[in-house]
């Protein structure tokens, strides 16, 4: 059984790591939050610059020491590095915790805002004012906010804090405006179970129609939301079985932009570059399986038009199989972006888009 991924607007208390979410966009909500990663494990491998907080997804497993479980997903903002079937721009990381633990309550969390607000990586890090991660360095002049690297450092000073840092104002919840210029707009992730009370000849009917309508040039017709009208840039792809499949099987929710299915089938979004070979889990050396993928649905919710070429078809994440346990820290998990290579005439659709 397949759980679909939605994105959703929502208070952003609500997504703070005492809550457990799973969300898209601003910082992340480190569930462990002693033993977070820093610009050394986040860099992109093209240009250096530290990845940017994507997604996070909480996916705790029947195991004790998977009680609480997330997985973490980074990519580099800088779309010179969004190469075509390569991942060197994108970081997954996999944090997990014993319902005993140093940081959490074992009793359930009550959604209300100010119910444990104690629980909170400040208490345990610095983390950087830009982008949330672990911060080593802080400003030389106030001492008083912190940042991963000398990039985002830089990037503060340009952008408001050449200003404040003199003021006695100057505090670490300066500024916490959600737009600072490197983060993703914020989202809560809402899970829902796939219906598939289609049957596969229904399926087939649709997959029939869908090409007729392709062939008569009518297929943008069957598009009702703009989220879906990404996916005309596919239609020129209708030959591809993959695709097709990959079309019909998203119609039903178009708005996904998360499916998990944990030891399940990737839904492939093509037939060329389909992973063959995952590699293993570096802490246990066991082998890792598919565990999710992000749809191509989740770029529309990325917002600013600077973020508009970052691109991919699916991006699918790979765990280690046994959830190996970590020892205090944040576990690096494999991603693998397939993406459609785009054919003949398939340009102009995508400058409609
Ligand atoms: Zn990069
Ligand atoms: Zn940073
Ligand atoms: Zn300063
Ligand atoms: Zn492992």
């Amino acid at each position: 059984m397949v759980d679909l991924g939605f994105a959703k607007c929502c208070e952003s208390w609500r997504l703070e790591s005492r809550f457990f979410p799973c969300k898209v966009g601003g910082k992340p909500a480190w569930l462990d939050l002693k033993n977070i990663p820093g610009k050394s494990e986040l860099e992109c491998d093209y240009c250096g610059d530290p990845c940017v907080f994507l997604c996070q997804i909480y996916a705790p497993l029947n195991n004790p020491d998977t009680f609480h479980r997330t997985i973490y997903i980074f990519i580099c903002r800088n779309v010179e590095c969004c190469k075509s079937n390569q991942n060197g721009n994108l970081k997954v990381f996999r944090s997990q915790l014993n319902k005993n633990n140093i940081f959490y309550s074992p009793e359930p969390p009550i959604e209300e805002k100010y119910w444990g607000t104690d629980v909170d990586v400040s208490k345990w890090v610095k983390t950087c004012h830009i982008c949330g991660i672990l911060a080593p360095c802080h400003c030389s002049k106030c001492k008083v906010i912190n940042y991963c690297s000398r990039i985002h450092q830089i990037h503060d000073w340009k952008n408001g804090h050449r200003e404040t840092c003199s003021t006695k104002a100057v505090n670490t919840k300066e500024r916490l405006i959600k737009d600072n210029g490197i983060l993703f707009p914020e989202y809560e992730i809402i899970i829902d179970f796939e219906e598939i009370e289609k049957p596969t000849e229904n399926e087939e009917k649709e997959l029939e129609k869908y090409n007729a309508m392709i062939k008569n040039n009518t297929a943008g017709t069957l598009q009702h939301e703009d989220v879906v009208n990404d996916l005309s840039k596919i239609a020129l792809h209708e030959k591809d079985q993959t695709f097709s499949k990959f079309r019909v099987t998203v119609q039903n929710h178009p708005t996904q932009i998360i499916r998990y299915d944990i030891g399940g089938e990737i839904l492939y979004i093509s037939s060329d570059n389909q992973i063959t070979n995952v590699p293993k889990c570096p802490e246990c050396n066991g082998n890792r399986q598919f565990e999710f993928q992000i749809m191509p649905q989740l770029l529309y919710y990325l917002g600013s038009t600077d973020f508009k070429c970052l691109d991919w078809g699916i991006l699918a994440v790979f765990t280690c199989e046994q959830s190996c346990k970590p020892n205090n820290k944040y576990v690096r998990e494999y991603i693998w972006k397939q993406d459609i290579v785009q054919q003949e005439g398939s340009s102009e659709i995508k400058q409609n888009i």
